[in-house]
Protein backbone atom coordinates (compact mmCIF):
# COMPACT_ATOMS: atom_id res chain seq x y z
CA UNK A 1 0.00 0.00 0.00
CA UNK A 2 1.35 3.91 -0.89
CA UNK A 3 1.51 6.02 2.51
CA UNK A 4 -1.67 7.52 0.91
CA UNK A 5 -3.77 4.34 0.86
CA UNK A 6 -2.69 3.80 4.28
CA UNK A 7 -4.20 6.70 5.75
CA UNK A 8 -6.71 6.29 3.70
CA UNK A 9 -7.51 2.62 4.83
CA UNK A 10 -6.56 3.82 8.58
CA UNK A 11 -9.89 6.82 8.12
CA UNK A 12 -12.10 4.34 6.94
CA UNK A 13 -11.22 0.95 8.56
CA UNK A 14 -10.15 2.40 12.40
CA UNK A 15 -11.39 5.31 12.84
CA UNK A 16 -14.91 4.64 10.42
CA UNK A 17 -14.82 7.43 8.18
CA UNK A 18 -17.56 7.35 5.75
CA UNK A 19 -15.13 9.25 2.26
CA UNK A 20 -12.04 10.28 2.32
CA UNK A 21 -9.99 11.89 -0.17
CA UNK A 22 -6.72 13.92 -0.52
CA UNK A 23 -6.13 17.43 -1.90
CA UNK A 24 -3.29 18.94 -2.88
CA UNK A 25 -2.47 21.92 -0.59
CA UNK A 26 -2.48 24.54 -3.13
CA UNK A 27 -5.96 23.96 -4.40
CA UNK A 28 -6.54 26.83 -0.83
CA UNK A 29 -4.06 29.23 -2.07
CA UNK A 30 -6.42 31.12 -3.42
CA UNK A 31 -8.06 31.62 0.53
CA UNK A 32 -7.37 34.93 2.36
CA UNK A 33 -4.34 35.59 4.04
CA UNK A 34 -3.95 33.69 7.21
CA UNK A 35 -6.69 30.66 6.05
CA UNK A 36 -4.08 29.49 3.24
CA UNK A 37 -2.77 25.76 4.52
CA UNK A 38 0.94 27.21 4.62
CA UNK A 39 0.09 30.19 6.85
CA UNK A 40 -1.68 27.28 9.67
CA UNK A 41 1.74 24.72 8.54
CA UNK A 42 4.72 26.32 6.50
CA UNK A 43 5.45 23.46 3.96
CA UNK A 44 1.91 21.87 3.89
CA UNK A 45 1.32 19.97 1.04
CA UNK A 46 -1.41 17.91 1.36
CA UNK A 47 -4.82 18.25 2.89
CA UNK A 48 -6.52 15.06 3.86
CA UNK A 49 -10.01 15.45 3.90
CA UNK A 50 -12.41 12.75 5.59
CA UNK A 51 -16.40 13.00 6.04
CA UNK A 52 -18.85 11.32 9.19
CA UNK A 53 -22.60 11.06 8.60
CA UNK A 54 -24.97 12.21 11.17
CA UNK A 55 -27.12 8.92 12.19
CA UNK A 56 -30.35 9.15 10.57
CA UNK A 57 -32.03 8.74 14.04
CA UNK A 58 -30.35 11.33 15.19
CA UNK A 59 -31.40 14.09 11.87
CA UNK A 60 -34.98 12.40 12.03
CA UNK A 61 -35.06 13.51 16.31
CA UNK A 62 -35.01 17.43 14.26
CA UNK A 63 -38.79 16.21 12.54
CA UNK A 64 -40.31 15.23 15.47
CA UNK A 65 -39.62 18.61 17.08
CA UNK A 66 -40.17 20.62 13.68
CA UNK A 67 -43.49 18.48 12.44
CA UNK A 68 -44.79 16.68 15.98
CA UNK A 69 -43.91 19.54 18.18
CA UNK A 70 -42.07 17.02 20.64
CA UNK A 71 -39.65 19.47 22.12
CA UNK A 72 -37.99 16.62 23.70
CA UNK A 73 -37.07 14.95 20.91
CA UNK A 74 -34.43 18.15 19.33
CA UNK A 75 -32.19 17.57 22.50
CA UNK A 76 -31.38 14.12 20.67
CA UNK A 77 -31.06 16.30 17.78
CA UNK A 78 -28.58 18.50 19.40
CA UNK A 79 -26.44 16.41 20.85
CA UNK A 80 -25.89 13.57 18.05
CA UNK A 81 -26.61 15.51 15.21
CA UNK A 82 -25.49 18.95 15.56
CA UNK A 83 -23.23 19.57 19.18
CA UNK A 84 -21.43 17.54 21.12
CA UNK A 85 -21.24 14.31 19.43
CA UNK A 86 -20.67 15.26 16.03
CA UNK A 87 -17.65 17.40 17.31
CA UNK A 88 -15.77 14.94 19.94
CA UNK A 89 -16.04 12.52 17.39
CA UNK A 90 -14.20 14.35 14.34
CA UNK A 91 -11.70 15.51 16.75
CA UNK A 92 -11.00 12.01 17.86
CA UNK A 93 -10.96 11.06 14.37
CA UNK A 94 -8.83 13.76 13.46
CA UNK A 95 -6.19 13.30 16.57
CA UNK A 96 -6.12 9.82 15.83
CA UNK A 97 -5.28 10.49 12.41
CA UNK A 98 -2.70 12.60 13.48
CA UNK A 99 -0.56 10.74 15.52
CA UNK A 100 -1.30 7.84 13.23
CA UNK A 101 0.39 9.96 10.34
CA UNK A 102 3.30 11.50 12.03
CA UNK A 103 4.22 8.06 13.90
CA UNK A 104 4.34 6.52 10.76
CA UNK A 105 5.31 8.51 7.84
CA UNK A 106 7.84 10.96 9.90
CA UNK A 107 6.33 13.97 8.82
CA UNK A 108 4.21 16.63 10.63
CA UNK A 109 0.53 17.11 10.78
CA UNK A 110 -2.13 19.16 11.88
CA UNK A 111 -5.59 18.48 13.20
CA UNK A 112 -7.94 21.25 11.74
CA UNK A 113 -11.00 21.81 13.52
CA UNK A 114 -13.89 21.88 11.49
CA UNK A 115 -16.83 20.73 12.46
CA UNK A 116 -19.85 22.78 13.91
CA UNK A 117 -18.63 24.36 16.97
CA UNK A 118 -15.01 23.87 16.28
CA UNK A 119 -14.48 26.31 13.88
CA UNK A 120 -16.01 29.50 15.86
CA UNK A 121 -14.68 32.33 17.32
CA UNK A 122 -14.60 33.30 21.26
CA UNK A 123 -17.83 33.60 22.54
CA UNK A 124 -17.24 37.71 23.59
CA UNK A 125 -17.49 38.74 19.75
CA UNK A 126 -19.61 41.69 19.63
CA UNK A 127 -21.90 39.24 17.34
CA UNK A 128 -22.77 35.59 16.59
CA UNK A 129 -19.32 34.16 15.35
CA UNK A 130 -20.95 33.83 12.17
CA UNK A 131 -22.77 37.02 11.52
CA UNK A 132 -22.09 40.39 10.05
CA UNK A 133 -18.55 41.08 10.25
CA UNK A 134 -17.31 37.80 12.03
CA UNK A 135 -18.68 35.78 9.20
CA UNK A 136 -18.35 32.04 8.49
CA UNK A 137 -15.17 32.26 10.95
CA UNK A 138 -12.91 28.95 10.22
CA UNK A 139 -9.39 27.87 9.88
CA UNK A 140 -9.34 26.30 6.73
CA UNK A 141 -12.33 26.65 3.69
CA UNK A 142 -13.63 22.69 4.67
CA UNK A 143 -16.29 22.77 1.84
CA UNK A 144 -13.71 23.86 -0.81
CA UNK A 145 -11.19 21.03 0.58
CA UNK A 146 -13.60 18.29 0.23
CA UNK A 147 -14.70 19.67 -3.58
CA UNK A 148 -10.50 19.41 -4.47
CA UNK A 149 -10.14 16.39 -2.65
CA UNK A 150 -13.49 14.42 -5.02
CA UNK A 151 -15.92 14.28 -1.59
CA UNK A 152 -18.04 16.38 -3.03
CA UNK A 153 -19.73 19.72 -4.06
CA UNK A 154 -21.07 22.55 -2.34
CA UNK A 155 -25.03 23.09 -2.59
CA UNK A 156 -27.01 26.74 -2.94
CA UNK A 157 -27.18 26.10 0.50
CA UNK A 158 -23.43 26.73 0.90
CA UNK A 159 -22.77 22.98 2.45
CA UNK A 160 -20.83 20.39 1.20
CA UNK A 161 -23.28 17.94 -0.53
CA UNK A 162 -21.88 14.00 -1.03
CA UNK A 163 -24.12 11.51 -2.96
CA UNK A 164 -24.91 9.22 -0.27
CA UNK A 165 -25.43 11.48 2.93
CA UNK A 166 -26.62 15.02 1.44
CA UNK A 167 -25.42 17.81 3.44
CA UNK A 168 -25.99 15.65 6.30
CA UNK A 169 -22.41 15.04 7.44
CA UNK A 170 -19.22 16.58 9.58
CA UNK A 171 -15.93 17.49 7.82
CA UNK A 172 -12.77 16.68 9.06
CA UNK A 173 -9.34 17.94 8.01
CA UNK A 174 -6.03 17.01 8.70
CA UNK A 175 -2.93 18.74 7.43
CA UNK A 176 0.25 17.68 6.36
CA UNK A 177 3.53 18.19 4.67
CA UNK A 178 4.11 15.44 2.75
CA UNK A 179 3.17 14.84 -0.63
CA UNK A 180 0.81 12.28 -1.31
CA UNK A 181 -1.27 10.44 -4.10
CA UNK A 182 -4.25 13.21 -4.82
CA UNK A 183 -7.54 12.90 -5.74
CA UNK A 184 -9.39 14.41 -8.71
CA UNK A 185 -12.10 17.26 -7.77
CA UNK A 186 -15.37 15.45 -7.85
CA UNK A 187 -16.16 14.66 -11.36
CA UNK A 188 -19.99 13.17 -10.54
CA UNK A 189 -23.73 14.21 -11.56
CA UNK A 190 -24.41 17.33 -10.54
CA UNK A 191 -25.17 16.83 -6.80
CA UNK A 192 -27.42 19.93 -6.11
CA UNK A 193 -30.69 20.11 -8.11
CA UNK A 194 -30.53 24.07 -8.40
CA UNK A 195 -33.87 25.77 -9.34
CA UNK A 196 -35.39 22.39 -10.59
CA UNK A 197 -35.45 22.19 -6.71
CA UNK A 198 -34.67 24.97 -4.71
CA UNK A 199 -36.33 23.59 -1.44
CA UNK A 200 -33.23 25.01 0.83
CA UNK A 201 -34.51 28.76 -0.19
CA UNK A 202 -38.13 27.76 0.43
CA UNK A 203 -38.08 26.57 3.86
CA UNK A 204 -35.65 29.25 5.08
CA UNK A 205 -38.39 30.85 7.65
CA UNK A 206 -36.21 34.07 7.14
CA UNK A 207 -36.27 34.21 3.42
CA UNK A 208 -32.42 34.52 3.98
CA UNK A 209 -31.11 32.05 1.35
CA UNK A 210 -32.48 34.18 -2.23
CA UNK A 211 -34.64 31.52 -4.66
CA UNK A 212 -32.07 29.28 -6.96
CA UNK A 213 -30.44 31.67 -9.10
CA UNK A 214 -30.35 34.64 -7.89
CA UNK A 215 -27.94 36.42 -5.51
CA UNK A 216 -25.63 33.60 -6.61
CA UNK A 217 -21.79 33.69 -6.56
CA UNK A 218 -19.43 30.52 -8.36
CA UNK A 219 -17.20 28.67 -5.57
CA UNK A 220 -14.48 27.50 -7.75
CA UNK A 221 -11.45 25.13 -6.96
CA UNK A 222 -9.16 22.92 -8.93
CA UNK A 223 -11.22 23.35 -12.64
CA UNK A 224 -14.73 22.74 -10.48
CA UNK A 225 -17.29 25.25 -10.14
CA UNK A 226 -20.70 25.24 -8.24
CA UNK A 227 -23.27 27.93 -7.77
CA UNK A 228 -24.14 28.47 -4.05
CA UNK A 229 -26.13 30.97 -2.36
CA UNK A 230 -25.06 34.22 -0.70
CA UNK A 231 -27.01 33.82 2.45
CA UNK A 232 -28.01 36.65 4.55
CA UNK A 233 -26.24 35.69 7.67
CA UNK A 234 -27.82 38.29 10.07
CA UNK A 235 -31.19 36.91 8.61
CA UNK A 236 -30.22 33.48 9.53
CA UNK A 237 -29.06 34.03 13.11
CA UNK A 238 -32.87 35.29 13.84
CA UNK A 239 -33.75 31.48 13.36
CA UNK A 240 -30.55 29.95 14.54
CA UNK A 241 -30.09 31.67 17.94
CA UNK A 242 -33.72 32.27 18.29
CA UNK A 243 -33.69 35.76 18.14
CA UNK A 244 -37.84 35.79 18.04
CA UNK A 245 -40.14 33.45 20.46
CA UNK A 246 -41.22 31.78 17.26
CA UNK A 247 -37.97 29.94 16.65
CA UNK A 248 -37.62 29.14 20.21
CA UNK A 249 -37.93 25.66 21.63
CA UNK A 250 -38.29 24.43 24.74
CA UNK A 251 -37.09 27.42 26.54
CA UNK A 252 -38.71 30.61 26.01
CA UNK A 253 -36.89 33.56 24.94
CA UNK A 254 -38.25 37.11 24.10
CA UNK A 255 -39.42 38.80 20.61
CA UNK A 256 -35.47 40.67 20.37
CA UNK A 257 -35.42 41.11 17.15
CA UNK A 258 -38.93 41.54 14.81
CA UNK A 259 -36.71 43.27 11.11
CA UNK A 260 -36.32 39.96 8.80
CA UNK A 261 -33.02 41.71 7.79
CA UNK A 262 -31.35 43.20 10.59
CA UNK A 263 -27.95 45.02 10.84
CA UNK A 264 -24.97 44.09 12.55
CA UNK A 265 -25.99 46.90 15.12
CA UNK A 266 -29.29 45.43 15.42
CA UNK A 267 -28.04 41.90 15.98
CA UNK A 268 -25.29 43.08 18.39
CA UNK A 269 -27.49 44.65 20.63
CA UNK A 270 -30.13 41.91 20.62
CA UNK A 271 -26.78 39.16 21.14
CA UNK A 272 -25.68 40.91 23.98
CA UNK A 273 -29.24 40.28 25.93
CA UNK A 274 -28.78 36.83 25.17
CA UNK A 275 -27.91 35.56 28.84
CA UNK A 276 -24.78 33.26 29.36
CA UNK A 277 -26.00 29.63 28.89
CA UNK A 278 -24.50 27.19 31.13
CA UNK A 279 -26.11 24.42 29.55
CA UNK A 280 -24.45 24.66 25.79
CA UNK A 281 -21.10 24.32 24.66
CA UNK A 282 -20.63 27.55 22.73
CA UNK A 283 -22.47 29.14 26.21
CA UNK A 284 -25.00 31.23 24.18
CA UNK A 285 -28.40 29.34 23.31
CA UNK A 286 -28.36 27.63 19.80
CA UNK A 287 -31.87 26.91 18.48
CA UNK A 288 -30.26 24.85 15.49
CA UNK A 289 -33.18 25.92 12.56
CA UNK A 290 -30.96 23.55 10.05
CA UNK A 291 -33.93 23.35 7.44
CA UNK A 292 -31.73 24.21 4.46
CA UNK A 293 -29.46 21.35 5.82
CA UNK A 294 -32.55 19.09 7.32
CA UNK A 295 -35.06 18.84 4.33
CA UNK A 296 -32.49 18.85 1.40
CA UNK A 297 -33.23 16.18 -0.75
CA UNK A 298 -29.83 14.71 -2.37
CA UNK A 299 -28.47 11.95 -0.22
CA UNK A 300 -31.70 9.63 -0.88
CA UNK A 301 -33.76 12.22 1.29
CA UNK A 302 -37.04 10.48 0.12
CA UNK A 303 -35.52 6.86 0.42
CA UNK A 304 -34.12 7.49 4.00
CA UNK A 305 -36.70 9.83 5.68
CA UNK A 306 -39.94 10.02 3.65
CA UNK A 307 -40.64 6.58 2.17
CA UNK A 308 -40.23 5.68 5.96
CA UNK A 309 -42.95 7.92 7.30
CA UNK A 310 -40.20 9.57 9.46
CA UNK A 311 -40.45 12.66 7.70
CA UNK A 312 -44.10 14.79 6.34
CA UNK A 313 -42.25 16.86 4.27
CA UNK A 314 -43.43 17.38 0.82
CA UNK A 315 -46.54 15.34 1.90
CA UNK A 316 -49.05 18.83 2.81
CA UNK A 317 -48.55 19.60 -1.43
CA UNK A 318 -49.72 16.14 -2.21
S1 LIG B 1 -32.16 21.86 -1.18
FE1 LIG B 1 -32.08 21.63 -3.43
S2 LIG B 1 -31.32 23.60 -4.20
FE2 LIG B 1 -30.86 23.50 -2.01
S3 LIG B 1 -28.79 22.68 -1.87
FE3 LIG B 1 -30.17 20.94 -1.70
S4 LIG B 1 -30.41 20.22 -3.84
FE4 LIG B 1 -29.54 22.27 -3.95
S1 LIG C 1 -30.47 27.64 9.10
FE1 LIG C 1 -32.64 28.17 8.79
S2 LIG C 1 -32.69 30.42 8.76
FE2 LIG C 1 -30.56 29.80 8.45
S3 LIG C 1 -30.31 29.73 6.21
FE3 LIG C 1 -30.86 27.64 6.88
S4 LIG C 1 -33.08 27.53 6.68
FE4 LIG C 1 -32.52 29.72 6.64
Amino acid sequence: MSISEKIKDFLLNVCSADAVGIAPASALMDEPEGKRPTDILPGAKSIVVFTRRIPDGAIQAAFRAKEDGNEDAFSSYAAYARELTPNMSVFFMQFRAVKFIEDNFRCVAVPIPSGPMQNVSSTNLPLPAFAGPCQRHYILNGPRAAMAAGVGEMGWNNLLLTKEYGPRQTIGLVLTNIELDYDAPYTGEKLCMGESCGICAKVCPMAAIPPCGEKGREVGVCGRECSVANINDNACCVASLAFRNEFSGKATTPDLIMDNNPDDETLAAAYGKKPFNHNSLGHHPNYYCDKCMLYCPVGNWQQRFGDKGLSKFGKEEE
